[in-house]
């Protein structure tokens, strides 16, 4: 099979297939085309692809000879219709927010397979591109807050005195908010945690963080790890309680998401100024809405003196373990679509059918038939 890869658009750096996965595909037979400098920005350059096997070919020579073609980005709307009928693509389309250009690529006749929506079920996880992306923004959200707060996270007894250790609040204890705990855990403060889910507790527990607890919550374990909506009347019981964490915090990280919907606001603009002067507040649902009220995507705001952070790009800010990771869930899913180099299209195996979202000139993926 051809398998071409694409540069992707400003201002994502990451790269969808690593020269490790090049080197394994060719191995088995495929051949891969890379589309001159995709590699550039996250410092993989056309001669480590090369020495992987792959040639180095112009964007449209990739478009137009490769079957399979991976872009992490969907592609613009015109080059999509270019497309010829056939042809495979691999990315992150996010079909639920993007129903218009996935309609439109149902009709090239393109098959696509959006990597976000490969199943939470346990056979998938070394598939799971949300876990894997949010392990990084979960990572360098910390980070981005010790680097904005103006005090020292660890706690230092120094011949200057003693700097108290930085209390972070980590909203959201799912993937992101897990690997948040952590890394604030490793930099010295002392970490809170809640989630709507309570069976996070003793996760958030075994990272060495403290969990609030809002009693009351509805669980559904049927829901493949996601939360679900709760009760108003849980919701106000949730705001009362976190507010007394919120407003004694020197950082709080959010990271609450209800698939397909706003995220909900759990910071209001009430509490924010209710925090402490010099506050930062990592909005990592900033692309759906944002868990802080007054949070803008992709941009950092400063609200009564408190450092809000809507930074939704932040696996492009570590592209090369990004795209490491990236590329590793797709090799592994690759391996379920490819029989050696020939396409094997099992609609059977409920990965490959959730995770396939346009096929045969139909948009077949079940959320978007309802
Ligand atoms: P997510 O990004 O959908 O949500 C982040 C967290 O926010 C979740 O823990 C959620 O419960 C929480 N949340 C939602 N609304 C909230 C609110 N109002 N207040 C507080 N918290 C709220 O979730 P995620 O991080 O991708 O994963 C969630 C769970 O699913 C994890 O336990 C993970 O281990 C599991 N998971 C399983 C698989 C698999 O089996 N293949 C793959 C990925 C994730």
């Amino acid at each position: 099979m051809i398998l071409g890869i694409l540069k992707e658009p400003s201002p994502e750096t990451r790269i969808s297939l690593h020269p490790e996965a090049v080197k394994v595909l060719t191995g088995s037979g495929n051949q891969v085309l890379i589309e001159k400098g995709a590699g550039e920005f996250a410092f993989l350059s056309d001669e480590i692809y090369k020495e992987a096997g792959a040639s180095v070919k112009t964007r449209a020579e990739v478009l137009d000879s490769a079957e399979m073609i991976f872009q992490i980005n969907p592609l613009e709307l015109e080059e999509q219709k270019k497309l010829s009928k056939g042809k495979y693509l691999i990315g992150v389309y996010q079909p639920l927010v993007a129903r218009d250009l996935v309609k439109e690529l149902a009709e090239t006749g393109v098959t696509l397979f959006s990597m976000d929506s490969i199943p939470r079920i346990t056979r998938a996880q070394s598939m799971d591109v949300l876990s894997s992306m949010s392990t990084v923004s979960g990572y360098k959200a910390v980070l981005l807050a010790a680097a904005t707060l103006p005090r020292f996270f660890p706690m230092l007894m120094t011949a200057a005195g003693t700097i108290a250790p930085a209390k972070v609040l980590v909203i959201g204890a799912g993937v992101a908010g897990l690997q948040a705990i952590a890394t604030a855990k490793r930099l010295g403060a002392v970490v809170e945690a809640f989630d709507t889910r309570p069976s996070v507790k003793e996760q958030v527990e075994s990272l060495g963080g403290k969990f609030v607890e809002v009693p009351g919550a509805v669980e559904d374990k049927g829901a493949g790890g996601y939360a679900v909506e709760q009760s108003e009347e849980y919701k106000q019981k949730q705001s009362e309680m976190l507010e007394k964490s919120i407003i004694k915090s020197d950082v709080v990280i959010t990271t609450a998401l209800i698939p397909g919907r706003k995220a909900p606001v759990l910071i209001t603009k009430s509490m924010l100024v209710k925090m402490k002067a010099g506050a930062v507040v990592v909005d990592l649902a900033a692309v759906n809405g944002g868990n802080c009220e007054g949070t803008e995507n992709n941009k950092t705001v400063t609200i009564s003196g408190v450092t809000v952070i809507g930074n939704s790009v932040l696996p492009s800010t570590m592209p090369e373990d990004a795209s490491k990771m990236y590329s590793k869930n797709v090799q592994n899913l690759l391996k379920l679509l490819l029989k050696e180099d020939q396409i094997n299209l099992n609609f059977e195996d409920a990965i490959i059918k959730g995770t396939c979202i346009t096929h045969d000139g139909k948009v077949i993926y079940e959320p978007l038939l309802k």
